[in-house]
């Protein structure tokens, strides 16, 4: 065996991962099946843009000791992620706060706002919501659910919302201020100068190979280190023995733009059913580029099919007892590791997936 551990993507888990064993002294070896190094955080610098090439992230987190160990290796900037909903032409601050609400009603104060939405919850609640339809208007009444959520969802999910369990929107949060700062996370920013330098700090001393799916070679990496971690998908390594685990696949659509500012904001939200993508993002809006052109991404919202790109794991209740039988699978092969949100069919915040894998940092140690 010439590796302690082999990794397999080169993900954040799988890089935060090397990082912290290559600094106890293992030899770690990483292969990527893409070209490129850094999973779906990888960005790509155009026309003096850092492009978000596997969709918008904003880093944000309550966790200190997160937020200190992600800036031992990179600086970030002070982004603020406010984004703008266009609902048939007419634009909406998000989350949901007074701007908003000044913007649906022309109501000015809290309590003008809080009595029209509380009468509207009144007026068309149902007991036992069976669908995210009944839930959301329970939630904030038909008003904002029909401008703000409905189209939105059903694009994201591919289902109209009354086909959709109850369960996917436990909150909607409501504010009654003029704020319309998206997370309430104490710390918020994007990396100065991209993410893909946070990933190649994080692999300064590791050795790397891309272009190398695990698969497509399987024997020769099951022979070549101690330990394998395994960050890409769990039903595929177990070659879907219990069956297909359900995933939500996206599309890009990335132009470059002779205009210096296109839409005036990083993300704006498509939230009518009619248009195909769900949302734009303007990329140099993450970090204020002073680029004389500007970069936008249509994104939408797909079914997925083997083969494709996995994006988000359905943790409904059907995919959540899949992938327990796989878990427990992955328990007979002590010197396999699962990890990330692929490995551990979970949707993690970048911040979750760096203290999980710092987790398991420590139990390896
Ligand atoms: P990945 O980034 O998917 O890395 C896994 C890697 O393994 C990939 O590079 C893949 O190519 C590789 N791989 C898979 N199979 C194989 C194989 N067989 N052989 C070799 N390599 C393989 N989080 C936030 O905190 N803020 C945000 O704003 C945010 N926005 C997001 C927007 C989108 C559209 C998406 C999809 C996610 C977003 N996230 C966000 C979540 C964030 O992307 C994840 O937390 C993080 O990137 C997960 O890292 P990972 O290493 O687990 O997975």
């Amino acid at each position: 065996m010439r590796y302690d551990y082999l990794i397999v993507g080169s993900g954040l888990f799988g890089s935060v991962f090397a990082h912290e064993m290559n600094k106890i002294g293992k030899k770690c070896l990483i292969i990527e099946k893409r070209n490129t190094i850094g999973g779906n955080i990888y960005t790509e610098k155009t026309e003096g843009i850092n492009v978000h090439k596997y969709g918008a992230h904003i880093f944000h987190t309550s966790n200190e000791d997160i937020w200190n160990y992600v800036n031992q290796f990179i600086k970030f900037n002070r982004f603020t992620n406010s984004p703008i909903a266009n609902y048939k032409g007419k634009l909406y601050n998000l989350p949901f706060n007074m701007n908003t609400f000044y913007g649906l009603w022309g109501v000015k104060t809290p309590e003008e706002a809080k009595k029209i939405i509380e009468d509207e919850k009144a007026e068309y609640e149902t007991k036992n919501p069976s669908n995210l339809e009944e839930q959301a208007i329970n939630l904030v009444g038909p008003t904002i659910y029909e401008i703000l959520i409905k189209g939105y969802t059903e694009k994201q999910w591919g289902k109209p919302c009354t086909q959709l369990p109850s369960f996917i929107i436990k909150r909607l949060p409501v504010r009654f201020t003029f704020d319309n700062n998206y997370f309430n996370d104490l710390y918020q920013g994007i990396p100065i100068g991209g993410y893909t330098q946070l990933i190649e700090k994080l692999l300064e001393d590791i050795e790397v190979k891309t272009n190398e799916d695990y698969f497509e070679n399987k024997e020769k990496w099951d022979n070549i280190a101690d330990k394998i971690l395994f960050t890409g998908m769990i039903d595929q390594f177990f070659d879907y023995c219990y069956g297909e685990l359900e995933y939500r696949g996206l599309n890009f659509e990335t132009e470059i733009k002779d205009t210096s500012n296109y839409q005036g904001n990083a993300v704006v939200n498509y939230t009518e059913a009619e248009i195909p993508y769900t949302r734009i993002i303007e990329h140099k809006h993450f970090e204020n580029s002073d680029s004389e052109k500007t970069i936008i991404t249509h994104e939408y919202s797909k079914t997925w099919k083997k083969g494709d790109e996995a994006y988000y794991p359905v943790n409904d209740d059907k995919n959540s007892e899949l992938y327990s039988k796989y878990e427990d699978l992955s328990k007979n092969y002590p010197n396999i590791l699962f990890g990330g949100r692929l490995g551990m069919y979970k949707y993690m915040n970048m911040d979750e997936v760096i203290k999980e894998a710092l987790q398991l940092v420590e139990k390896e140690k």
